[in-house]
């Protein structure tokens, strides 16, 4: 009678939370991050389950077939549902269907070569062998496609590892004991009935979290980045550079100034369009030419900042010299034409600071420096000194042009 409740309960949660990651699925719209095959997962679960209700015991009918077949594809489901969730792009339709086909197939042959017996078994044996599937992927995904998850993945791990164990228990069980090992009222069918209760509480809301960390670093990673370049922005850079500085991961950093030399010309000449190619490309340049580790962003218009961490005066400066031949070798390639565009930048360094507060000034400090390049002749590095401050400079806008952008 309890055993009856708790599947009839589980069936409703089933099938309800079915319906709600089918909602959310169609709320995602092109990316449904896995949650259609979720739904599928419980979906077959859930009707799994009713069939039992509607059989009652054990017994070799159509009904049982359909019904041992259901609740194999439903980890099936979930299993392909986390990989569409980590952005592999595989089927569901088409391996539910082999695999429906070719477990009706077995449990006919196993029903008659084996007895009902062999066929119970084979289920749980299956079960827990998809599940022990599982719960290593999960735990091979802590290290390697799932490592920004740690917590919910060892979580999921636990949580599967249960129900495999519950599984190969049962086989266990129905080797030993035969059919009655199935009995509804039995205290190992309670305590699977119970673990599946709680599974089918406990596992879509963890799965709603996962969805729900995943959009918000989606959309955090969406207001960090510039569109054009996908280079940070300026609030990225703030908020990505307080996170190594709260990690402690470094003890100071050099901000460096980086702005393209004669801009305004390159667009008045070739047009906003290749205006716009040339900030990508400088852009690429720079992100291909930085220290792993370093930050590289777009501030606007043809201005670039750099953050090197973890190096000294010589280090960065030797770094922006790098950075600097780089864009200036590196030409652009104008498509429809034989053309190549090179452009120049001056950069200016910054003296080293050690926390967010000092951005600002490490900011005014390159663009001291950038300036005072820009006063010397575009194409080089120069870097801020103290005796700098004494003698305040114009701002960058209004600086001279004499540098053609050479084609
Ligand atoms: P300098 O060597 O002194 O830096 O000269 P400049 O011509 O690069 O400097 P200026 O600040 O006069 O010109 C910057 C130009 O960049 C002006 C603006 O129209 C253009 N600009 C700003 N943002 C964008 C953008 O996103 N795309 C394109 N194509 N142009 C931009
Ligand atoms: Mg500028
Ligand atoms: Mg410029």
């Amino acid at each position: 009678m309890v055993a009856t409740v708790l599947v009839g309960m589980l069936c409703a949660h089933l099938l309800c939370f079915s319906v709600m990651f089918l909602l959310i699925s169609k709320r995602l719209q092109g990316k449904k991050m896995g949650m259609d095959f979720f739904a599928m997962g419980n979906l077959l679960l859930g009707l799994a389950y009713v069939l039992q209700l509607l059989e009652g015991g054990p017994a070799w009918s159509l009904m049982s077939v359909v019904n041992h077949t259901l609740t194999l594809a439903s980890p099936v489901a979930y299993w392909l549902g986390a990989m569409r969730f980590f952005g592999q792009p595989v089927p569901l339709l088409r391996p539910l269907l082999a695999l429906a086909v070719a477990y009706s197939v077995a449990q006919v042959l196993v029903q008659w070569s084996l007895g009902p017996v062999a066929r119970y078994a084979m289920l749980s044996g299956m079960s827990a062998l998809l599940f022990l599937i599982m719960a290593i992927t999960v735990i091979y995904g802590v290290r390697t496609f799932a490592k920004d998850l740690h917590g919910e993945m060892v979580f999921f791990a636990v949580l599967i590892s249960g129900i495999c164990v519950l599984n190969a228990l049962k086989f266990m069980k129905l080797l030993e004991g035969g059919l009655d090992a199935l009995q509804m009222d039995r205290n190992f069918q309670l305590v699977f009935y119970i673990y599946m209760s709680f599974l089918a509480t406990v596992l879509p809301p963890s799965i709603v979290w996962l969805i729900l960390r995943r959009l918000t670093d989606e959309l955090r990673g969406i207001a960090a980045r510039a569109p054009m370049t996908q280079l940070l922005n300026r609030r990225g850079l703030k908020e990505t550079l307080q996170l190594c500085f709260n990690a402690r991961k470094t003890e100071a950093a050099y901000l460096l100034m980086l702005d393209v030399d004669h801009f305004k010309r390159i667009n008045d000449t070739y047009g906003h369009q290749i205006g716009d190619a040339v900030l990508c490309h400088v852009a690429e340049v720079l992100r291909a030419t930085a220290r792993r580790g370093d930050l590289v962003s777009r501030l606007g218009g043809e201005e670039f900042v750099v953050i090197c961490l973890d190096t000294d005066t010589q280090g960065v400066l030797h770094l922006a010299e790098r950075l600097r031949l780089a864009v200036e070798k590196q030409a652009l390639r104008i498509s429809d034409s034989d053309q190549s565009l090179h452009c120049t930048v001056t950069i200016g360094v910054s003296q080293s600071f050690a926390n967010k507060s000092a951005l600002e000034d490490a900011m005014q400090q390159a663009d001291t420096a950038l300036y005072r390049g820009k006063a010397s002749g575009r194409n080089r590095v120069e870097l801020f000194q103290p005796a700098d401050s004494h003698h305040p400079v114009q701002s960058m806008s209004s600086s001279t042009r004499q540098i053609s952008p050479m084609i």
